[in-house]
C-alpha cells in the first residue's frame, strides 16, 4: 500500500468516524464508487480523477467539519485545506460550507425537518400514545439553546417543550439572564412523550433504543441553528448530546463540547422543584452566569449575587 494511499484511507475512516459522531447514518455512494468497492482488494484504490465527476449531494444538515470562530466559539480542529476538503468529501456528498446559511434556505430547511418530525411514526409506541409531537420553540437563529429529556404530560398535551412546573421554572431561569423565551430555542433528546401504559400520571425516562432513533432530529435542528451555546438541562440531555453516562452532579458547571460548540451541563429545573435548597439554585445560576459570560453578555452586580445566602 502506498503512502499516499495509506493517508487517504486514514483520512476516509477519520472522516466517516467524524460524520458517525455527528449523527449520520448513510452516505450517498455513486454508482462508479459502489463498483470500485465491490472489486477484489487490488483494484480497490479509488481513483480521485474520476471521483471529482461526481454530481455533489449534501448530507442532510452536514454540519462543516470545522467551524470558524464566530464571536467567542473557536473550531476544536485545525482547519483542513480546500483541497483536504475535496479529498475528506466522500463520494456523493460535499462538504458543507462554515459560512451562514441563507436565512431562506435555513427557514425551508427547519419547516421541512419540522414536517419529518411531525410524521414521525419510528417509535410506534410512542406515536400511538402521544398528543403532540413536540418539535421544540423558539428562534431558530438564537444564540442561546436549551435541550431538555423529553415532553411530559403537559408538554405533550400543548405541543411546546417546557409549558410545565419545571418550564415554568426554566422560563423564569431565562428571564433571569435578562433574555425572554423567545430569544433562545428550546428543544428535548425526545420528541414524544416516553408512554407510561398502565399508570395514570408521572413520566419515565426515554430508553437507550428511543434516545438513539429520535436524537437525528436535535442534531439537525443544531445543525441548523448553529447557537453559540448550548445549555444541556439533566442528565439525560447530556447524556443523549455526549455520550456520558457519568453524573450529572460531577458534569454541571463544567464546559464539554457538542461538535465544537460550548455545552454547559447544569441540573434539569425539575430537579430544583424538588430540592429548594438555595445552594442548588445558586449552583444553576453559576452555571448560566458562565453561560451568559460566554455569550459576552453583561452581568449586573445584582446577577452576580443572585441566590447568594444573605
Ligand atoms: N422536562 C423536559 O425535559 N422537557 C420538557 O419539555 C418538559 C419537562
Amino acid at each position: 500500500m502506498s503512502d499516499a494511499y495509506g493517508q487517504l484511507l486514514d483520512a476516509t475512516i477519520q472522516h466517516l468516524e467524524d460524520l458517525k459522531s455527528r449523527g449520520v447514518r448513510n452516505i450517498a455512494v455513486s454508482p462508479e464508487t459502489l463498483r470500485a468497492l465491490s472489486q477484489p482488494a487490488k483494484s480497490q484504490i479509488p481513483n480521485l480523477k474520476s471521483e471529482t465527476s461526481r454530481t455533489p449531494v449534501s448530507l442532510p444538515a452536514a454540519k462543516p467539519i470545522v467551524q470558524p470562530a464566530i464571536g467567542n466559539r473557536q473550531s476544536a480542529m485545525s482547519a483542513p485545506t480546500a483541497e483536504q476538503k475535496s479529498l475528506l468529501a466522500l463520494p456523493g456528498e460535499t462538504i458543507a460550507a462554515s459560512s451562514p446559511l441563507d436565512p431562506q434556505a435555513k427557514a425551508a430547511a427547519f419547516a421541512s425537518l419540522r414536517e419529518r418530525a411531525l410524521a414521525c411514526v419510528k417509535c410506534p409506541h410512542l406515536a400511538s400514545s402521544r398528543k403532540n409531537v413536540v418539535f421544540g420553540v423558539g428562534v431558530i437563529d438564537a444564540q442561546l439553546m436549551f435541550v431538555g429529556e423529553a415532553p411530559g404530560a403537559d408538554e405533550d398535551e400543548q405541543g411546546e417543550p417546557f409549558v410545565g412546573k419545571a418550564g415554568q421554572l426554566l422560563t423564569k431561569i431565562i428571564q433571569a439572564t435578562g433574555l425572554q423565551r423567545s430569544d433562545v430555542y428550546i428543544a428535548n433528546i425526545l420528541k414524544c412523550r416516553p408512554n407510561t401504559p398502565g399508570q395514570s400520571a408521572g413520566n419515565r425516562k426515554p430508553t437507550p433504543d428511543e434516545m438513539a432513533t429520535c436524537i437525528p432530529y436535535l442534531h439537525e435542528q443544531i445543525d441548523l441553528i448553529r447557537p453559540k451555546v448550548i445549555v444541556a438541562l439533566g442528565a439525560t440531555a447530556v447524556e443523549g448530546l455526549l455520550g456520558k453516562t457519568i453524573g450529572i452532579t460531577k458534569l454541571r458547571g463544567t464546559w464539554k463540547t457538542y461538535r465544537g460548540t460550548p455545552l454547559m451541563p447544569t441540573y434539569h429545573p425539575a430537579y430544583l422543584l424538588r430540592n429548594q435548597a438555595m445552594s442548588e439554585k445558586r449552583k444553576v445560576w453559576e452555571d448560566m452566569l458562565a453561560v451568559m459570560e460566554k455569550l459576552g453578555m453583561s452581568v449586573s452586580q445584582k446577577q452576580r449575587n443572585y441566590f447568594l445566602k444573605a
